[in-house]
């Protein structure tokens, strides 16, 4: 059997995933191979198929016993003989597994990295065909990144001792630079090819709220979603107690974890939570590692992390079966103070020296920073995740709160000039909290011990209050007109390009989110996308209720989690197709030989019965999109109803009202106005704009320190020319404007073919 037949007899699915291919063909070859791809992203069929096909054992090397339990219950309901050895199991326990597998019983082995130095396993793996080592969670390897596990050192001592050098593969989903380096380096890696997919998780939405009451947010949230499994995370374990507590007083089943509860009691609700029995956890950051529960359709966080890391690795818990999943968090001004206190207060390791005490302090204040803007932001928060973690160049991902939130512009220019002399005018010796007191002409305490009501800047700004000016500010410094301070003051500093402002070369628009009022309506269109409504008619959603039923009474008798029994993307499928017959069920994705030798019989029994033999049509649309839509890979996926890229059909295309010229914004409103709203996403001046400099008619560049645009020789050729633009405070720029034929140009990239 070739790969893909491993593919569909034991996993279900059809076709490999992006990357997952040329991992598995050069780990067939010999081949080491480091793969870093984000969670859910499919990893584990990177190794797990080719350890079907190699002829020995593969040892997986997993630091987590919760997450190796996972992979084995998932693996042997699948069919494939797998075991793990690690302390959750009793001497004898292990004693037996390891002879069972010198036996030859299992053709994958998890073991914890502490176990490989143990006498009684190094005697078995000098026994046996070792044909692949694979090293989960790799990462865990380097001790800059936060996860460092010693264990995962005595790797490279256990392969020198074994007879034959298996192939090794390595996997993680973090990215940066020094851990890559260390994770080829500590694990003597030989040329591995090495994969690096996008971090773009393209199944999760990303919002920051700030609602005036968390709680309401979180009751009403949780309320619209009551068929949803979810986290909600606080940072503190009163946070935990009284979120919990008021949801179960709204009749709903949550449950908690924190370190402050028993193990035994961790314990429990962690089940729950992963057998659908409770669909809500509420919990401090101490819950979620190793945690693959598949189906959390959303994680909410009732407070900001401290770091982007902690942030996209919480939130990224959501949607690991790849099905779109939310993910928001509840950002307050105050979430800033508490975790600056938490980074101060921080228990040291005695080990460390001042100096690397101090670094470590300033990094995490720097991550701090980071984490804030994110939600300060009114920019793609997509394109925000992505750039903090070294990928570039994403422009607005319109599946996120701000790319779908409507702004209102104002021009604070000079607001924002009289920020950049009140900071130079104290000798930039002030952080955001002084010079927003400052500027605003407040009078605390703080604010009388440095003086500054003597500068005379003090109050040029009164007529906005302290919070708009924190605002703007903070704009600034996302725009880079300012700067801070690499310490845990972080000084405002003024950059080259805030000279530009000062000299009225620069304008500066806030951009504040029109009406809040419209929060609500909004978040519910986006949600209400991620539903399997969508595909699935009413009549295709009691099939669905019927077949989940099948899917709780048979974890019930196995004691497995649902999600390991079928995924929902699978039961959706189910629907789709309605098959009746074996050869049509094994068209589903995610059935493979034996999961249909288990289970098949009693789905099939459930949906005749249903359908009395006679199938109906029990989705939208037509069956090619359905059935897309629920299939395996990702890059399958056909784009449905609202979420289609923005296109104008001929009609609407005839209908662009040209005029002598436009400018970019002024085109995407117009053609935002042409298109099918219900169907088609809308698309942004800065979209446009980017297509027009990949297609070398104009671009971008800095000019003493100004960001300028300019038009190339085929842009003017084909209608665009610079002009001058007057700002609402009268200060001129110049900008790119589109004349007919730039316009009648760019309808027609427009057009759908
Ligand atoms: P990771 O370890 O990268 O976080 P997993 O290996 O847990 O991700 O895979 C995430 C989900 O995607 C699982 O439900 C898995 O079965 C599914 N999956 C993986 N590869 C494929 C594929 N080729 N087709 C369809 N589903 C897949």
């Amino acid at each position: 059997m070739d790969k893909y037949g491993i593919l569909k007899k034991y996993f279900g699915y059809p076709d490999f995933r992006e990357g997952q291919e040329l991992l598995i063909d050069s780990i067939l070859q010999g081949r080491d191979v480091l793969g870093i791809m984000p969670t859910g992203a499919g990893k584990s069929i990177c190794y797990q198929v080719p350890a079907l096909l190699l002829p020995g054992i593969t040892l997986v090397i997993s630091p987590l016993i919760s997450l190796m339990k996972d992979q084995v219950q998932a693996l042997n309901q699948a069919g494939v003989h797998a075991a793990y050895i690690n302390s959750s199991l009793s001497e004898s326990q292990i004693s037996r597994a390891l002879r069972l597998a010198a036996a030859g019983q299992y053709k994958i082995i998890y073991v914890a990295p502490e176990r490989l130095e143990t006498y009684e396993f190094l005697q078995f793996a000098l026994q046996v065909d070792i044909s692949m080592l694979t090293v989960d969670e790799a990462h865990c390897i380097s001790q800059w990144g936060q996860d460092f596990r010693p264990g995962y050192l005595k790797i490279i001592q256990f392969i020198r001792r074994l007879k034959r050098r298996p192939v090794i593969s390595a996997f993680t989903a973090t990215a940066t630079e020094k851990v890559k380096e260390d994770i080829a380096c500590v694990l003597g890696l030989i040329q591995p090819q090495v994969l690096v997919t996008g971090f773009d998780r393209k199944n999760l939405y990303f919002a920051v709220e700030t609602p005036p009451k968390k709680d309401v947010f979180v009751m009403q949230y949780v309320k619209e979603h009551q068929e949803d499994s979810g986290i909600i995370y606080c940072a503190t374990r009163k946070n935990v107690e009284t979120v919990c507590e008021k949801l179960r007083a709204q009749g709903i089943a949550a449950v908690k974890y924190h370190a402050g509860l028993g193990n035994e009691e961790r314990r429990q609700n962690q089940e729950d939570f992963i057998y659908d029995v409770c669909p809500v956890m509420v919990a401090t950051n101490a819950f979620g590692m190793g945690i693959d529960k598949s189906n959390v359709r959303y994680v909410i966080h009732y407070n900001m992390p401290q770091s982007m890391e902690n942030y996209y690795q919480e939130a990224g818990r959501a949607g690991r079966d790849a099905e779109r999943s939310e993910c928001i968090l509840l950002y307050s001004a105050q979430d800033v103070a508490v975790n600056r206190y938490l980074i101060e207060n921080k228990e040291q390791n005695p080990e460390h020296t001042w100096e690397e005490i101090e670094q470590i302090r300033e990094r995490d204040e720097e991550r701090l920073r980071a984490m804030t803007y994110y939600c300060m932001t009114t920019g793609c928060l997509r394109e925000y995740i992505l750039r903090y973690f070294g990928e570039i160049g994403h422009g607005r991902c319109e599946n996120c709160r701000n790319c779908a939130r409507e702004y209102e512009e104002t021009d604070v220019t000079q607001a924002a000039g009289k920020i950049i002399s009140g900071i130079i005018e104290c000798r930039q010796r002030y952080g955001i909290n002084v010079t927003a007191g400052m500027l605003a002409g407040e009078s605390r305490a703080k604010l009388r011990e440095y003086g500054v009501s003597e500068y005379e800047s003090y109050g040029s700004l009164k007529e906005l209050r302290e919070t708009e000016i924190k605002t703007i500010i903070q704009q600034m410094l996302t725009e880079g007109l300012l700067t801070t301070s690499n310490d845990k003051y972080a000084i405002l500093k003024v950059t080259a390009e805030a000279d530009a402002v000062l000299r009225g070369n620069r304008p500066v628009i806030w951009k504040r989110p029109k009406a809040q009022m419209n929060q609500n309506t909004e978040r519910r269109t986006s949600s209400a996308r991620l539903r399997k409504s969508d595909i699935l008619n009413s009549k295709g959603l009691e099939l669905f209720d019927r077949l989940r039923a099948l899917r709780t009474e048979i974890a019930r008798e196995e004691s497995m989690p649902p999600y390991i029994i079928f995924s929902d993307k699978t039961l959706v499928d189910m629907c789709v197709r309605a098959p009746l017959e074996k050869r049509e069920m094994m068209q589903v994705t995610g059935v493979g030989e034996n999961k249909y030798k288990r289970y098949g019989e009693r789905f099939l029994a459930v949906i005749a019965d249903y359908t009395g033999g006679v199938r109906q049509k029990y989705y939208f649309g037509d069956e090619a999109a359905a059935v897309a839509q629920t299939a395996a890979g990702q890059k399958n996926r056909v784009q449905k109803g609202k979420e289609a890229d923005f296109y104008l059909t001929n009609e609407q295309a005839q209908a662009f009202p040209f005029a002598e010229k436009y400018l970019v914004v002024e085109l995407a409103e117009k053609l935002n106005e042409l298109r099918d709203a219900d169907m088609v996403k809308k698309i942004s001046g800065a979209e446009i704009f980017r297509r027009v400099q990949e297609k070398g008619y104009a671009g971008e560049k800095m000019e003493d320190g100004i960001r300028k645009k300019y038009v190339t020789r085929t842009g003017q050729e084909s209608g665009l020319f610079l002009g001058m633009r007057l700002s609402k405070k009268g200060t001129e720029y110049e900008d790119i404007y589109y004349n007919e034929k730039a316009q009648e140009m760019i309808v027609a990239w427009m057009k759908k073919e």
